[in-house]
């Protein structure tokens, strides 16, 4: 029988957890068709999440956890998820009952098909101020534009992976993960379905606009280095422009002299460089922070246990 498994990375969850266990137990666990198995990462929660999955897996033994040793952030918590999953597929869900266990069905009807990376895309994307739909659209449109991997718009990491595909998510260690270019980096084949999100019911998000705008940095430094190449174009097309008013300055220098003006004009220019140069320098530093942080080769996560086991 073929085994399923439910990853959920979960930080500060303690109030959604019981109501997800009952609806996957209403949902998927009635069939017996395959083997289940759910696979919960306490991300180093601050209440009693922790607590609460033990619990659980005190009258359900298809329950597993592993425990972080602090807070590693969602994209490093999936990635312990990968590594200790171990189902022939895996289903990746957030906790807070935003993604319906009722799209499991539909998804795993395409991985019988054949499909090795069934993903959910957001019909709507719940509440949310017009201000930050209209900047992720933006922003997702940017990043597409700079890189030739398709980055997909309104997917989240509500999807299924076949086994395949998280034994090659596992070998992708970078430690400033952005988990969603990297699902699309590994290729395979993909499916989409479509799922209407539901608004969070309890506790509350832990990811604020600053959060967003990190991540969305992430995202571009992670997956192109187009930031770099625009740098480079700017200061050739700078360059030049400095050149010709150089000759121009000469020219008329020669044929009318000279007389000492050109205040405003300096200090333009001075500024309007000084600039440019805080900017390109402020994107090479982003580049190489990256390179600081990949060096130092430091495991993305600690798993303090699994289970009963301490590690
Ligand atoms: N999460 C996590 N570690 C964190 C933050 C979030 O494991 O540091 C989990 C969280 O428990 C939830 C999922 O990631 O299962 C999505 O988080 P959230 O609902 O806060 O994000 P949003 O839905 O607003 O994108
Ligand atoms: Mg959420």
């Amino acid at each position: 029988m073929k085994k399923i498994s439910i990853l959920i990375p979960a930080y500060n969850e303690e109030a959604s957890l019981p109501a997800l266990y009952n609806s996957l137990c209403n949902s998927v666990f009635r069939r017996d068709d395959y083997e289940w198995e759910v696979l919960f990462v306490n991300d180093g929660s601050k209440d009693n999440t922790l607590e609460v999955i033990k619990k659980l897996r005190e009258t359900d033994k298809r329950i597993n956890y592993v425990n972080l040793s602090r807070n590693f952030g969602k994209e490093n918590a999936m990635l312990a998820g990968f590594d200790y999953v171990t189902g022939d597929c895996t289903i990746i869900m957030d906790a807070d009952l935003q993604h319906p266990p009722t799209a499991i069905p539909e998804m795993i009807k395409y991985w019988e098909d054949g499909y090795e990376d069934v993903y959910a895309r957001r019909n709507n994307r719940g509440k949310e101020s017009y201000l930050r739909k209209k900047l992720s659209l933006t922003y997702y449109s940017l990043l597409q534009r700079s890189t030739r991997i398709d980055i997909l718009q309104n997917v989240g990491d509500f999807r299924l992976l076949d086994r395949r595909c998280i034994l090659a998510l596992r070998q992708l260690r970078e430690t400033q993960r952005y988990t969603k270019g990297l699902y699309c980096w590994i290729g395979y084949k993909k499916k989409e379905i479509r799922f209407d999100q539901a608004d969070r019911t309890e506790g509350k998000s832990s990811f604020n606009l600053f959060g967003l705008l990190n991540l969305a940095i992430e995202g571009v430094t992670s997956f192109t280095t187009a930031p770099l190449r625009i740098a480079t174009v700017l200061g050739f097309v700078v360059s030049i422009i400095a050149f010709l008013y150089l000759c121009f300055i000469i020219i008329k220098t020669i044929f009318i002299g000279e007389s000492v003006q050109g205040y405003p004009t300096l200090i333009t220019v001075i500024l309007f460089l000084g600039g440019v140069q805080l900017l390109t320098i402020g994107i090479i530093g982003e580049y190489v922070g990256r390179i600081f942080n990949e060096t130092k080769n430091r495991p993305v996560y600690i798993a303090e246990s699994y289970n009963e086991t301490k590690l």
